[in-house]
């Protein structure tokens, strides 16, 4: 008899042990080309007066520097500094780590839409598309039990609530001008939901500034404990099409700072810490730094569909930067957000397998 309680307490210890991460959070920032992930500032561009702003000495001070890999951590230094070491960083395609939208589209929807039903539908070929027909992974997570009104997601542009199909799926999508924190709201969100309400807006009403979808982002993460958020930033894509390189390298390097702020505040609770797993990614590339082709995407532009991912938490061995010759697509991405969290999601379009390298020691 004691031998069978030991062997029971054994497997018991194994399956608690499997499975550490019990939140995710998922942050996108929209456009953000790979190059500048892995090779910093690309001087082409910094140099072209027609990029820089009227000024390219600020930038090179910032993020020049001779040497590629001193060069983006000057730009992204939580990417390269901890997630390298701690966490793996996947589509340097310079190493032949590739990776790709596989939907043929190369566009935010149909991106966002990739990396949420883990499936290219292409029947989903616009930016006004309607209600996600598909129910995503985010729809999948609120379903189980244990999760069940613990999913939220907070986002610049004012698509997610049709992308997420916020209305059949339940979850709050708190997107570019809604106000935040609910019914009641902590003193912290009747702030940011006033300074939304009286900000600049660059966009119209189709996008706000990412500061005010970082703030409330972080705070309902500290004050509502969500076992899953999804958080997606957007000014990298809008100053990239606005030909403004300075701002672009801006957003970005301030994307990096709040990610580490999520994660130093995900590090310190209990509730989280060395139980979550953060997932980063983006929704399209853009193209190369000759001509204009770097400020757009789509369809026509070349190499467009290359993307970029990074990872860190629990179950994440630290293998830093992918260097092994791959092809991966960003249709894996909500399988493999289900099987962090120890789930297998199902719908009922096809689902691409999760990338097995992610959960790989
Ligand atoms: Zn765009």
């Amino acid at each position: 008899m004691k031998r069978i309680i030991f062997f029971l307490s054994t497997i018991v210890t194994i399956t608690a042990s499997a499975q550490k991460t019990e939140n995710i959070i998922i942050i996108t920032t929209d456009g953000f080309r790979w190059q500048e992930l892995f090779k910093g500032m690309d001087s082409a561009i910094a140099n072209n007066p027609k990029f820089n702003e009227g000024d390219s000495s600020e930038i090179f001070e910032k993020y020049w520097a001779k040497d590629e890999t001193i060069r983006r951590k000057k730009l992204m230094p939580f990417f390269w500094n901890t997630i390298n070491a701690k966490g793996q960083i996947y589509g340097n395609r310079s190493a032949g780590n590739k990776v790709n939208n596989a939907n043929p589209y190369w566009f935010s929807y149909p991106g966002y839409s990739e990396i949420m039903t883990g499936y290219a539908d292409t029947a989903i070929n616009s930016n006004s598309f309607p209600p996600n027909p598909n129910v995503t992974v985010l729809e999948f997570f609120n379903l189980q039990p244990k999760l069940k009104g613990k999913v939220s997601a907070f986002g610049a542009w004012n698509a997610f609530d049709r992308i997420l199909n916020e209305k059949r799926s339940g979850i709050p999508v708190i997107n570019a001008f809604d106000a935040t924190g609910g019914k009641n709201p902590t003193p912290s969100e009747k702030l940011i939901n006033a300074m939304l309400k009286d900000a600049y807006r660059p966009w119209n009403e189709d996008e706000c500034l990412d500061v005010f979808t970082h703030y409330a982002a972080l705070e309902h993460l500290k004050t509502r404990k969500p076992k899953v958020l999804y958080i997606s930033y957007g000014e990298t894509d809008e100053w990239a099409h606005a030909g403004k390189y300075r701002s672009y390298l801006g957003a970005a390097k301030q994307v990096d700072e709040w990610i580490k702020q999520i994660w130093d505040f995900v590090q310190s609770d209990p509730q989280y810490k060395n139980k979550t797993s953060l997932f980063i990614t983006t929704d399209d590339g853009r193209g190369d730094a000759i001509k204009k082709e770097w400020r757009d995407h789509g369809q026509d532009v070349k190499d467009a569909y290359q993307i970029w991912f990074a990872v860190i938490g629990p179950e994440v061995s630290a293998k830093g930067e992918m260097k092994n010759e791959t092809q991966l697509y960003q249709d894996q991405f909500a399988q493999t957000f289900a099987k962090l969290m120890g789930y297998t999601y199902k719908a009922k379009h096809p689902v691409s397998p999760e990338v097995k390298s992610v959960l790989e020691k």
